[in-house]
């Protein structure tokens, strides 16, 4: 049973689908685009890995014309020399990865959900408290007809960062609250980025630019906590010259910005990934700084390995299978939970003695080939231990 039908948990429900097991999935919103949460105006960058794992199970065919190709990556920091380049073909490779809307992702998943043959959907439906019995848990669903108890023996909780399932648990969270919100918008640039993605560090926090469809790019930016009012307050000229002057220049003048509305920024990392029966994946298990653009691949490669220890388990709920999840989900986890947090902190600190450090970083990542292919293989998703699902298949 899956609480949880957001970007992650609709996608475990399509894995386990495909691979012919039997699931339940639990959603509080309605299934359709204009209600789920997390099925809104952020733009994804999808990593290379990422879109393989949605080829894998049948959600790609569905997103893919929304979807715009980054061939290459463009990293620097405000006021340090020196920049990181990655460049798709230098890898041998069509995309270093693909922007979508997750509106767009958001429909692909229930486009595919809606031909799923093994999955039950409850959605409006709430879960609202779970309870231990002998073969697993007995889960108190609430819809409009009324509450009821469902059996599952194995419950996986994929119910966001504020994880209901995950508090009931009884599992903790290290938390950060990094003092900042993002604005998330699409504009105009005088030119065309033709592929380009662009990631700036600035000391106000950083700013990422990915090409989209119609020229135009998604703009993502950080503000400090405390300048949220004064940013969502400001009129388009007022906010497309603050992007423009934390962005620069790069594309020339960045204009028209449209709808735009704040994210708070938290990163919560859940203090075990398993309980009895029961597994944590996407946010609940890890919910990351945005701006690394993490969240969403590192879920997928959750669900994705979960799913395929579960294809080949006659009881997916067995302790030895989740501690042979936990396992394999480890290193990736939290090596990309540390470049997310490190990235952001490291990038962003404003101390004198730091800037000629990161510009020799920066360099050396840009001129040493062997580290920039180890980065792009990063970038691109790819992980040890990663499923089956999201490795390059080699014709
Ligand atoms: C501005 C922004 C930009 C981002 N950009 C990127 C990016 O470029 N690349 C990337 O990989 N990631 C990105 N992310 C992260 C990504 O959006 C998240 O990691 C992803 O949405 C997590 O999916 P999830 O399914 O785990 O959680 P969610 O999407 O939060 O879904 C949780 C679902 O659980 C449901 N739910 C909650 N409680 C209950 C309950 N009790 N009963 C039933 N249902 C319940 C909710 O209604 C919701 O639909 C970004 C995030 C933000 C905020």
């Amino acid at each position: 049973m899956i609480v949880g039908g957001g970007l992650v948990g609709a996608s475990l429900a399509i894995a386990l689908d495909a691979a012919g097991l039997p699931a339940v999935l639990i959603e509080a919103a309605a299934p359709t685009v204009g209600q789920q949460p997390s099925y809104d105006e952020r733009n994804l960058a999808l990593a290379r890995a990422t879109v393989n794992g949605l080829r894998a199970i049948g959600v790609w065919d569905f997103a893919e014309d929304r979807a715009t190709p980054i061939t290459h990556i463009h990293t620097s920091r405000a006021g340090d020399f020196g920049s990181v380049r990655m460049n798709a073909s230098e890898e041998g490779v069509d995309a270093l990865g693909w922007t979508l809307p997750a509106r767009e992702l958001g429909a692909a998943l229930l486009r595919r959900l809606d031909r799923c043959q093994h999955l039950t959907r409850l959605a409006p439906a709430r879960v609202e408290g779970i309870h231990a019995d002998d073969r697993g848990w007995a889960v108190d669903v609430v819809t409009d007809a009324g509450v009821r108890s469902l059996h599952t023996s194995l419950l996986v909780g994929a119910d966001g960062t504020h994880s209901g399932v995950r508090r009931q648990l009884g599992i903790g969270t290290r938390e950060h609250d990094y003092a900042q919100a993002l604005f998330v918008t699409t504009m105009t640039p005088e030119r065309d980025p033709r592929g380009r993605a662009f990631e700036r560090f600035t000391d106000d926090g950083p700013v990422a630019v990915l090409p989209l469809t119609d020229r135009r790019v998604g703009v993502v930016l950080t503000v400090a906590a405390d300048r949220v009012d004064e940013v969502a307050a400001m009129d388009d000229r007022a906010f497309a010259a603050l992007a423009q002057e934390r962005f620069g220049w790069r594309l020339g003048r960045l204009t028209r910005p449209g709808k735009r509305s704040p994210y708070p920024i938290r990163r919560v990392a859940a203090e075990a990934l398993t309980s009895n029966r029961a597994v944590l994946v996407g946010n609940a298990a890890q919910t990351v700084h945005p701006i690394g653009a993490q969240g969403f691949n590192l879920g997928l490669r959750d669900a994705l390995t979960l799913a395929e220890l579960a294809a080949g388990a006659t009881d997916p709920g067995a302790p030895s299978l989740l501690a042979e999840y936990a396992a394999r989900r480890a290193t990736d986890r939290e090596g990309t939970m540390a470049m997310s947090h490190g990235l952001v902190r490291l990038a962003c600190l404003d101390q004198p003695f730091l800037g000629p450090l990161r510009s020799l970083a920066m360099l050396a990542l840009d001129r040493v080939p062997p580290l920039r292919h180890a980065l792009s293989r990063r970038g691109m998703g790819f992980r040890a231990n990663a499923p089956f699902a999201v490795r390059e298949k080699t014709p």
